[in-house]
């Protein structure tokens, strides 16, 4: 039986088309199923299980909402997705990009628990996703660049848009406390380091 089939799989893509509805974008539902599909694929592909195993395990109800809050802000609210290309980056350039996704991570691991939850989580998520597709493409090259999928470059400036933004307006800290009164690092050095790497993907 296709993962399609499967009466949960329409049941979360009606509720992406809604989530994103709610969100001002208008998608049918043969788009959320495609999106979706494409979601179980990366995720059997990568943890070697069927995609009826994926649904059943990772994708729960949560999921419409945390999809919909990456995928509307990645499509500027147009509703269509439009194809990245792969791009070629020097060694040290892919070594920076590495660095400001790690340091992304420890500010969205960090804020996990006084910022947005379901968006600190979605970038470690994605950045995780960033940073494995580095590692192949460093790994698998046949030039000295290394060539990075659209798909990775797209996540990449994503997530490192989401922590510059955040970590300037203070919300993402590299602090875990929740202390109002809590006097925290300036991140003003970390905020312009990531916006020179984020120049990087534009
Ligand atoms: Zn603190």
């Amino acid at each position: 039986m296709a993962v399609q089939d499967e009466p949960r799989f329409r049941e979360l893509a009606a509720a992406f088309v809604e989530e994103c509805r709610r969100r001002g974008v208008r998608l049918d539902q043969a788009a959320a199923e495609g999106v979706l599909t494409s979601q179980l694929s990366l995720y059997s592909s990568r943890a070697h299980v069927s995609e009826v195993e994926v649904l059943a395990r990772y994708f729960d109800d949560g999921w419409p909402r945390r999809f919909a809050a990456l995928f509307v802000r990645c499509d500027g609210g147009s509703g269509r997705r439009t194809v990245e290309p792969d791009r070629a980056f020097g060694l040290d350039n892919a070594c920076s990009l590495l660095t400001a996704l790690a340091l992304a991570v420890e500010l969205a691991v960090a804020s996990g628990g006084h910022a947005d939850r379901d968006e600190c989580d979605l970038a470690i998520a994605s950045a995780a996703v960033c940073v494995a597709e580095f590692g192949v493409a460093v790994r698998s090259r046949c030039s000295p660049d290394v060539v990075l999928p659209g798909a990775a470059v797209r996540f990449a400036r994503e997530v490192l848009d989401v922590a510059a933004e955040r970590a300037a307006a203070g919300t993402w800290q590299r602090c875990w406390c929740s202390e109002p009164l809590h006097e925290h690092d300036d991140l003003r050095a970390v905020v312009e380091q990531l916006q020179v790497d984020l120049l990087l993907l534009h």
